[in-house]
């Protein structure tokens, strides 16, 4: 079975046998498999360990996007929040629940946040103290130009605070030159292809030990979580996701075989594939090749009267693919991920098994469209 959803992804058999045992999370091998990944995930950050602190939490993403967000936004502060998508909504509907205000920014459903957009967003408003941006916007496929943001947000002295959960370890980042962030949040199962259970939150040490205080939850306070790495020899605070940790070194090591470049590269043959194959189809991918990411694309549900989503999902799982089974646009699209231990072979093989389970759902399309010519690079 190979797993289309963008996350958790298909991992690799070495991956899933890590976990294949107990863990004792305070014994000493594994307080060193837990500093080997937080410092594996800080290297891929490009952050200066003298600066940056990697910080993991129990949990999914969402649970670090508001550990972020409680600890460097104060209760009542203010963040402008662009709304990209279902995830940006999903970090608006946090930060709300969690007593800040996020001030939504408008962005057209298939657009990049415009960077004078945000600097007349912050001009305006001297309350907003951050700026929460989604690198990859799952909902969407869309990669923001998180870099270029950051620095603006750094020309006008605000803080950025970013989640980058299906977008670390692909998609550049370069955290020594971009000061003005406070932290990135990233999970084991998406680019780095671990296993669901852990979240990261890497963060400014100076940042770190200004939030204390802030989070108004112990569970999710990241200046707590911070002060416990700095005891001698320090393991994890409270129980980790052990066999998760164990099983991301491992997917760190063939990371780092594999290499940042090779694997956005890999995804974005992904991609291609899978969207010059939905159109071989007779489908209509959600954007034009010009702002589709390399991580998730969305695909125009057809126009058919026996289209059902759900019943396309179970045709297709019959065929050995996962894929989600809902909607995260406004108009019907259904989403495949691009991301996991798998190449372009595999994603022609699934976009031939995606023919097949149209057909058992009773769509037949007569005449396939013409691949659409990428023109560009797609990520810096
Ligand atoms: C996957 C994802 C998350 C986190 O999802 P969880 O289900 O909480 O792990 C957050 N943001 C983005 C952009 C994602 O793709």
């Amino acid at each position: 079975m190979l797993l289309l959803i963008p996350g958790p992804v298909t991992t690799d058999a070495r991956v899933k046998a890590a976990m294949a045992q107990d863990y004792a999370p305070w014994d000493n091998d594994f307080r060193q498999t837990y500093r080997q990944v937080c410092d594996g995930v800080l290297a891929i950050a490009q952050a200066d360990p003298g600066e940056h602190a990697a910080l993991a939490l129990p949990g999914c993403g969402h649970f670090a996007v508001e550990a972020a967000i409680r600890s460097f936004v104060p209760a009542g502060g203010r963040l402008l929040a662009p709304s990209t998508g279902a995830y940006a909504a999903r970090l608006q509907k946090l930060a709300g629940d969690a007593g800040r205000v996020a001030v939504p920014l408008f962005v057209g459903a298939a657009e990049r946040v415009d960077p004078q957009a945000v600097a007349a967003a912050l001009e305006r408003d001297p309350t907003l103290t951050h700026l929460a941006l989604v690198y990859s916007e799952t909902g969407s496929g869309i990669c923001h130009d998180v870099p270029e943001l950051a620095r603006i947000a750094q020309a006008l002295g605000r803080r950025v605070i970013v989640d980058a959960v299906s977008a670390f370890g692909a998609l550049p980042l370069d955290l020594r030159a971009l000061p003005a962030v406070d932290a990135v949040v990233l999970t084991a199962n998406k680019c780095l292809e671990g296993l669901p259970g852990a979240a990261f939150v890497v963060a400014r040490r100076d940042s770190l030990e200004a939030a204390r205080g802030n989070a108004g939850s112990w569970s999710l306070d990241l200046a707590d979580i911070y002060q416990h790495t700095l005891a001698p020899n320090a393991g994890p605070r409270f129980t980790p996701p052990a066999p998760t940790l164990a099983a991301l070194a491992v997917a760190l090591e063939l990371y780092r075989e594999e290499g940042r470049e090779a694997r956005l590269a890999r995804y974005t043959a992904n991609m291609r594939a899978l969207y010059d194959g939905v159109i071989g189809l007779g489908l209509t991918p959600y954007l034009p090749p010009a702002l589709q990411g390399p991580i998730v694309v969305n695909v125009h549900a057809p126009d058919a009267p026996t289209w059902h989503l759900q019943l396309f999902v179970d045709a297709l799982k019959q065929r050995g693919y996962v894929l989600s089974n809902f909607y995260n646009t406004e108009q019907p699209t259904f989403r495949v991920g691009c991301i996991g231990a798998f190449g372009a072979d595999q994603m022609r093989q699934a976009v031939d098994a995606m023919g097949g389970a149209l057909r058992d759902i009773g769509i037949h399309r007569e005449s396939a469209g013409t691949p659409l010519h990428f023109p560009l690079p797609l990520t810096a």
